[in-house]
């Protein structure tokens, strides 16, 4: 059995006052529904204490079985006092409320039987065990009156049968109206066409009881329609509802119109058909509600997850861009220090220069990051390729060469000028660059950087980062390189996804080629004409 919390409250209730509010729920059931009783041991056509009895001991336990067991002998002495012989009393009560609490308890039994009714397993359980118990209980229930001689010859059939088709209906509408209101929180909240399909219930009933009593049976399947509005609207609470509704108009308009005419129950066995089908319709509709609102919990939780990753993206990515330059103001900043001890103005001037430089670096790094991450787009202004890279060059040379890495730039002459984002675009060269260097110095203390600029097809460029390091170790995915992969003991993984996403800002991409021989990282761009230059720079 789910334990739901709704279902611990219900066991939680009061057990005296559980054993005061069944005694009350069956009397008046059973005063309700003693209509068109069969002979002396009243068979009615609707059984609904059937129903409380499996809702009782599933819900409560089988503690409640001594009631249950003697809850029908105890009615009919209260309300009728007493028709049958005390034996036949006794012995037919014990006989019913045991089947009862056997189907009570095999549903606690059940795993992951959920009283909430709200897949079409759990309600096909559920009418698999009001058929089985409906089925015993009349056979076993009238076998025992046959004994005691209250059954005319040729009766046993007609008795059972009317006592198969009372429990199940009593079983089909009581039960999963007492499951959804002990376990089922919230209810769906009820809408204005609720009223509206109350009313075309209550109409359906006055045409089935109201122009002719030969065509009741026919008109009978009308009901089908607000049955069905409701179940596809409310799920498996709204077809309860409407069931139980419906079962109370049945019983009011057969009264009313027929009289002792048994005509109830035939008419209870049309009720079968409506009820489980309402009851399977109501679960499916239920059944899906639940699919998609778990769709959307893990789509906000996805979304929730990616807001966080994409926070911690921020963070890594300022981190490791800022860090460089951070390093070198620190370096800078001692060197004014020492500088300023030893009296040396000019050299301390030339390193607060370099330091207000880096500084102004850093700054315009955290700038473009929060533009690119925030807008995924880049400020595009006339970018004179050539003079960039020599700058580049410049700026980065005298570092590699001490580590003993050689850097060169190569840019054809025709397509000096394009549209791009300058600090963005050097960002990304610069991560493509330290990672060359990285890779170089992983295997051997020289080498060679170089990066190259082409012009593809007429619309596309790309700059080029290649070096002859090792190349990228084996398995790593260079179609797509994953954020935060990283080989190195310091590194944070987020250097080639800047480098893509600053390529894709641009409308391109990034193409990784690696062998043994070393790596190339290509970012390729399309070739946006500068407005105001003239066709000739742009090829
Ligand atoms: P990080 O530099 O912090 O490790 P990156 O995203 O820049 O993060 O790079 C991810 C990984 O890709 C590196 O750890 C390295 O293994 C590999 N890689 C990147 N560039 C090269 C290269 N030019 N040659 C070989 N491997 C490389």
């Amino acid at each position: 059995m789910v334990v739901t919390a709704n279902a611990n409250d219900a066991n939680r209730a009061q057990p005296f006052v559980v054993v005061i509010a069944y005694i009350i729920a069956y009397l008046v059931l059973d005063y309700v529904s003693y209509l068109k009783p069969y002979g002396t041991f009243g068979v009615t056509p609707w059984n609904p204490q059937s129903g409380l009895d499996v809702a009782l001991i599933y819900l409560g336990g089988p503690v409640y079985g001594p009631l249950v067991l003697s809850a029908a002998a105890m009615a009919d002495y209260v309300l009728r006092g007493g028709p049958l012989a005390w034996y036949l009393e006794i012995a037919s009560s014990i006989t019913l409320g045991a089947i009862y609490v056997a189907a009570g308890t095999f549903l606690r039994r059940l795993p992951d039987f959920d009283p909430r009714l709200r897949t079409s397993r759990d309600v096909t359980i559920l009418i698999a065990v009001a058929a089985t118990t409906a089925t015993l209980a009349a056979v076993l229930y009238t076998s025992v009156i046959d004994l005691g001689g209250e059954l005319g010859r040729g009766e046993f059939g007609y008795v059972s049968w009317r006592g198969f088709v009372g429990d199940f209906i009593g079983i089909l509408v009581v039960t999963p109206i007492i499951f959804l209101v002990a376990t089922l929180r919230p209810w769906p909240r009820i809408g204005r066409d609720w009223y509206l399909q109350l009313i075309s219930i209550i109409a359906v009933t006055f045409v089935i009881f109201g122009y002719r009593e030969a065509t009741a049976f026919q008109l009978f399947y009308l009901m089908f329609l607000p049955l069905l509005w409701v179940a596809l609207r409310y799920g498996t609470p709204g077809a309860a509802l409407a069931l139980s509704v419906i079962q109370v108009g049945l019983v009011i308009g057969s009264e009313v119109r027929f009289g002792n005419d048994p005509g109830l129950a035939a008419m209870q066995t049309l009720m079968i058909a409506l009820a489980v089908t309402g009851l399977i319709v109501g679960a499916i509709v239920s059944e899906r509600e639940t699919a998609s609102a778990r769709i959307r919990d893990q789509q906000a939780a996805l979304s929730s997850a990616l807001r966080v990753r994409a926070a911690g993206e921020i963070a890594a990515a300022i981190g490791h861009e800022i860090n460089q330059p951070l390093a070198a103001i620190k370096t800078y900043a001692s060197v004014a220090s020492n500088a300023v001890r030893n009296g040396q103005d000019a050299l301390a001037r030339e390193a607060l220069d370099k330091l207000t430089v880096q500084s102004d670096r850093a700054a315009r790094v955290i700038k473009s990051i929060r533009d690119l991450l925030r807008q995924g787009s880049c400020e595009l202004s006339p970018l004179e390729i050539t003079k960039m890279l020599d700058k580049f060059v410049d700026l980065f040379s005298s570092d590699l060469a001490a580590k003993g890495v050689s850097l060169t730039a190569n840019v054809p002459e025709e397509f000096q000028v394009v549209m791009a984002d300058k600090i963005q675009l050097t960002q990304a060269l610069h991560n493509l660059v330290t990672n060359s260097c990285d890779a170089i110095l992983s295997a051997r203390s020289y080498g060679h950087i170089s990066i190259v600029v082409t012009c593809a097809q007429d619309d596309w460029f790309a700059i080029a980062v290649l070096d002859d390091g090792p190349g990228f170790p084996m398995g790593f995915n260079t179609l797509e390189p994953n954020l935060f992969v990283t080989t190195k003991p310091e590194g944070s993984g987020i250097g080639l996804s800047i480098a893509r996403t600053i390529a894709e800002a641009h409308g391109g991409r990034l193409e990784i080629e690696t062998s043994l021989r070393g790596a190339c990282v290509r970012m390729v761009l399309p070739k946006m004409r500068a407005k105001n230059e003239p066709d000739s720079l742009h090829h």
